[in-house]
């Protein structure tokens, strides 16, 4: 378990692998599960037709098996409040392909019919981190100020899903105080666990609708619910558009990555003239390059692409993020599964 984690700024990113179960329709179509879980940190991959088997470490490995709240567990998204209280900027966010289970494991199942709540023991990693924080701010003592804002990246726009009528794309700035921020963002002061859990209600069925009218936006965009936890040392910011300064917590949802990996098999080449997702691609260039202990002090490029700008102070710097990598045992899956797994293991 990452429980005891992050140990510091020596790891700045942490890899989690949920292996989802067998969906019905992969069992339906009988196809073999092609992944095993040999210990709690390592993945057995067993190609079909007798390939060769590769094997793969993590910082923690779960099965079909595991549920919402082991992986919660597993994840140590607690130590990453704690460290979001202390003025940290943290992240997690879900990789893979899409239908791999990245929205289920930060949100939950889609809801059966609108309006009806999923039962708590189905929430996601989003809902559970929220109330543990309410619950912990107040058993603080000191005040904290809690904020909430929640948007989308499609196509390099960014589309603000808390803000009512019709979407605009908004730009994103740079400033010495704030680093790289979203103009005009709306960023929601909430009280209780009841109005947050309304923010991200809202924020999903927007892009569950935009799903409908984009043709399946939602698999090709990034969503990115951050969470502003400010200890109120003084007055708080005369400008309500502020965000307080303090620490942050951002849950993102990212994008399919199916296109990535299409062109990773195709060559490193491919890989610069394919621009289908220039974020996933920046943000793999962004942590190699964090990773490398030669390259450590030299420039970062997280201006390249809007989810890195956004991201930028949780990977680099003054931050933490955890990434859970998500795969299908499928062995029809397998090409994309073996890419995730390559691009997690990278990140580590
Ligand atoms: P993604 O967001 O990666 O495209 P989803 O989270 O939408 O994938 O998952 C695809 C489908 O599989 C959904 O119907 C989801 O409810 C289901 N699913 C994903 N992970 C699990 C799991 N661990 N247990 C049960 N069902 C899951
Ligand atoms: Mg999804």
């Amino acid at each position: 378990s990452l429980e005891q984690g992050p140990e510091g700024p020596d790891t700045p990113i942490q890899v989690v692998l949920r292996v989802r179960p067998m969906s019905a329709a992969e069992l339906r179509r009988g196809e073999q599960s092609v992944l095993h879980c040999t210990g709690a940190k390592t993945l057995q991959v067993s190609p079909p037709g007798g390939g060769p088997e590769v094997a793969f470490r993590f910082g923690a490995v779960l099965d079909g098996a595991r549920t919402q709240e082991d992986v919660f567990r597993a994840c140590g998204v607690r130590r990453l409040g704690e460290l979001a209280l202390r003025g940290f900027s943290c992240t997690v966010f879900t990789f893979g392909q899409t239908g791999s289970g990245k929205t289920y494991t930060l949100t939950g199942p889609p809801p059966q019919e609108e309006g009806v709540p999923i039962p708590p023991s189905l929430a996601g990693i989003m809902q559970r981190t929220f109330a543990w924080l309410l619950d912990h701010v107040q058993h603080l003592g000191a005040p904290v100020t809690l904020r909430a804002s929640y948007l989308e990246i499609y196509n390099e726009q960014v589309r603000d899903l808390l803000s009512p009528g019709s979407p605009r794309p908004l730009p994103v700035r740079w400033n010495k105080t704030r680093g790289f921020y979203v103009e005009q963002l709306r960023v929601v002061e909430f009280g209780s666990l009841g109005t947050l859990m309304e923010l991200l209600q809202m924020g999903l069925s927007r892009r569950r609708s935009s799903a409908h009218t984009l043709n399946q936006a939602s698999s090709r965009s990034h969503a990115l619910l951050t969470l502003y936890v400010g200890r109120q040392t003084q007055v708080p910011p005369v400008d309500p558009g502020e965000p307080p300064t303090g620490g942050k917590l951002c849950f993102v949802d990212l994008a399919g990555s199916e296109k990535v990996a299409a062109t990773g098999s195709r060559g490193e080449l491919m890989l610069e003239a394919n621009s289908i997702n220039r974020s996933l691609l920046a943000l793999g260039h962004c942590i190699s390059l964090l990773l490398d202990p030669r390259r450590k002090q030299s420039h970062i490029p997280f201006r390249d692409s809007k989810l890195t700008k956004l991201l930028a102070d949780s990977l680099g710097g003054h931050g933490v993020t955890l990434m859970v990598a998500c795969v299908s045992p499928s062995a029809q899956c397998l090409p994309e599964t073996l890419s995730t797994l390559r691009y997690a293991s990278r990140a580590q």
